[in-house]
């Protein structure tokens, strides 16, 4: 999926370097209690892959160790790896700031009725998708019954004091197209959610996130079946703007998958890109003594993905 197009050879992604290191992503597993259509992990409640023991130490130790400032947790649904909370507390001890990337169903399943007091009492950041505020898109692209179950999670977050302007608890939720199109305006979407969610529901949060499909994995397969490939990415690279690349998250991140091993984003990850472009896998044990920044970044042809248009990081548009 990853392979070079043949208008592409004409435009290479430009070479990008590692900055500061400041965000340790972790995939912490690869259960989910959804099967959504554009995952781009392909998690869904059969998958069993999950984050050892020895691998969570070894993240642990990496924080400490390399002073990160953000621990940021995916999955899957992350709240579903029995160490989840636990890690959750060793970060917020440090000082290091969470984000969980919420599915918001996951509040709605059997067990986690505390969950929501859980996040709250340690202060993290819940960062949510919610591709659309009409219930017949959200089920159209993550299973029937989501948009409600989500709009309950919501609430829930809400009731435990997230997503108020003047709240320290941070509720964040994430936009992505449904189909082969860039996502529109952040500001002006992040607008229409705001007044949309809480006339019809009474639900507030924070900001919106606008993000591009990846034309990888699933939906990359989908557009492959489509004949949709090559005009997508034709797309994204005739909308690549320069300034967005001073601002892609891989600049200030790593990211871990379930196995401990490191690369250089999420996306990345799923294409099995590793590191740096690393001839071998590298665990992140092995980077406890060792230096990743000014490392250069093993990019391709999806990474106009993060630099089309306003842009996509793991916090929504680069410009404005
Ligand atoms: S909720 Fe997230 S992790 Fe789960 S299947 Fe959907 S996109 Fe994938
Ligand atoms: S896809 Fe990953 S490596 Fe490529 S620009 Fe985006 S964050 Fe960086």
């Amino acid at each position: 999926m990853h392979g070079t197009l043949p208008f592409l050879n004409q435009r290479k992604f430009p070479i990008i370097k590692r900055g500061n290191l400041h965000t340790l992503q972790i995939n912490i597993g690869l259960k989910c209690n959804q099967q959504c259509f554009h995952c781009h992990v392909n998690s869904s409640p059969k998958r069993k892959e999950k984050m050892s023991d020895a691998t969570i130490e070894a993240v642990k130790t990496f924080l400490i160790t390399k002073n990160i400032d953000t621990l940021d947790i995916t999955g899957g649904a992350p709240e579903l790896h029995p160490e989840f909370r636990s890690l959750v507390k060793y970060a917020r001890e440090n000082g290091i700031h969470v984000i969980d990337r919420c599915n918001l169903t996951i509040l709605e399943e059997p067990g986690m009725e505390d969950l929501a007091q859980f996040l709250a009492d340690h202060e993290v950041e819940v960062i949510a998708s919610l591709p659309c505020y009409e219930l017949e898109n959200v089920d159209k692209q993550r299973g029937k019954g989501v948009f409600e179950k989500s709009i309950d999670g919501l609430k829930q977050l809400n009731s435990v004091g997230y997503g108020y302007s003047n709240s320290k608890l941070s509720l964040n939720l994430v936009f992505n197209p449904q189909g082969p199109v860039l996502p529109p305006a952040q500001d002006e979407l992040e607008s229409a959610y705001k007044k949309e969610l809480l006339n019809r529901h009474g639900i507030e949060f924070n900001k919106l996130f606008t993000l591009c499909n990846m034309p990888i994995n699933r939906f990359g397969s989908t557009l492959v079946s489509n004949n949709q490939l090559d005009d997508y990415m034709s797309i994204l690279v005739q909308s690549h703007r320069d300034e967005n690349i001073e601002n892609v998250m891989c600049r200030n991140l790593i990211s871990v998958d379930w196995q401990g091993y490191v690369y250089d984003c999420d996306f990345n990850q799923m294409l099995n890109i590793n590191l740096s472009d690393n001839e071998k896998q590298i665990h992140i044990s092995e980077l406890i003594d060792n230096d990743v920044e000014g490392d250069v970044i093993a990019v391709r042809d999806h990474c106009y993905g993060c630099t089309a248009g306003q842009g996509s990081s793991c916090g929504g548009a680069l410009t404005a």
